[in-house]
């Protein structure tokens, strides 16, 4: 794997894969975005399109650059569109029969040295190279969301996973100006590990009443100092992510700890899955954020 990373694929073009694309095509990489319907990929576009022109309103960017990082990107509903790119990065859904699957088409796509990430929050690194050919090709890059603006990627190690592939992921995640920070394949990683159950138990908290949702946010902001409330968060990260996580956590490591919230199920099952939904614990389909329960 050569260390100067030029084309990127990307699967799923939702919350993660379409900021994904944008940090990539704006490092200088050809990006091929993937994701099963041209409305979504319409939709994805359109994202990507606005955040560059935040960035040009704000004079961060020149228009001209901002024009050439959306001609980098092309969009794609078939997978087998990546077949020529050095690295692909999936960000699908996270369910783990689903990605199982995307690795196996991959690994059929693609030649045999092309590197397979996962940008996955909780599912083994080592189950999904166990679905290729090739699992010393395949790793974690668990990047942070917004994408373009947090500098961590988790880099996950799988079982299998080569020194090589390591490697090339470390300089493709410093190319594209973000930190890298290595961790080996546990469920959650580190950063779910110690963020979700903070999440579910704030849902609990909101169940139990404790106390309304916007002051559980703000003891969190103004008390430990985040920059986001843990249910605010939740809205940001996708309800379905999170119930997601917690499920693999409560499965994988068996302890009554990490039980799912029943809220949070709730609100999945009601389609409350936060800002993508319009609404989650709060509403975002008006200006102010207001109860979304
Ligand atoms: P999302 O629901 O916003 O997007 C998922 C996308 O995958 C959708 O556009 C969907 O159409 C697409 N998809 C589903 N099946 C597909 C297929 N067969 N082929 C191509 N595309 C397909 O989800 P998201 O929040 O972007 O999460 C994606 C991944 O990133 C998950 O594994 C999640 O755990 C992880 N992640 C999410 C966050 C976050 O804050 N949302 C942070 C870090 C990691």
């Amino acid at each position: 794997m050569p260390s100067d990373i030029t084309s990127l694929g990307v699967i799923g073009a939702g919350t993660m894969g379409h900021g994904i694309a944008q940090v990539g095509a704006q490092a200088g990489l050809q990006v091929i975005l993937v994701d099963v319907g041209d409305e979504l990929l319409r939709a994805a576009m359109s994202s990507i399109e606005a955040n560059l022109a935040r960035q040009v309103a704000k004079d961060a960017l020149t228009q001209t650059a901002a024009d050439a990082t959306l001609g980098r990107i092309r969009t794609a509903p078939q997978l087998a569109e990546v077949k020529e790119v050095q690295i692909v990065v999936e960000a699908v859904s996270e369910n783990a029969d689903l990605k199982r699957d995307i690795f196996r088409q991959l690994d059929d796509a693609t030649p045999a040295g092309t590197v397979l990430a996962s940008n996955t929050s909780s599912i083994s690194i080592t189950l999904l190279g166990a679905a290729t050919e090739r699992p010393d090709r395949v790793i974690g890059m668990h990047f942070m969301n917004p994408v373009p603006v947090m500098p961590l990627v988790e880099v996950v190690r799988g079982q299998e996973t080569s020194d090589d592939t390591h490697a090339a992921v470390v300089v493709l995640a410093e190319a594209l100006g973000k930190t890298p920070v290595t961790v080996n394949d546990f469920p959650g990683f580190v950063s779910n590990r110690l963020l979700m159950p903070m999440i579910n138990e704030a849902a609990f908290c909101l169940l139990e009443g404790v106390a309304e949702k916007e002051a559980i946010d703000e003891i969190m902001q103004l008390g430990m100092n985040h920059p986001m409330g843990p249910l605010a968060l939740a809205d940001l990260i996708g309800l379905d992510t999170c119930l997601s996580v917690m499920e693999v956590l409560h499965r994988e490591l068996g302890e009554d700890k990490y039980r799912p919230c029943p809220l949070l199920r709730r609100m999945v099952a009601a389609g409350a899955l936060g800002r993508k939904a319009g609404r989650g614990f709060y509403d975002y389909r008006s200006a102010r954020p207001a109860s979304g329960k």
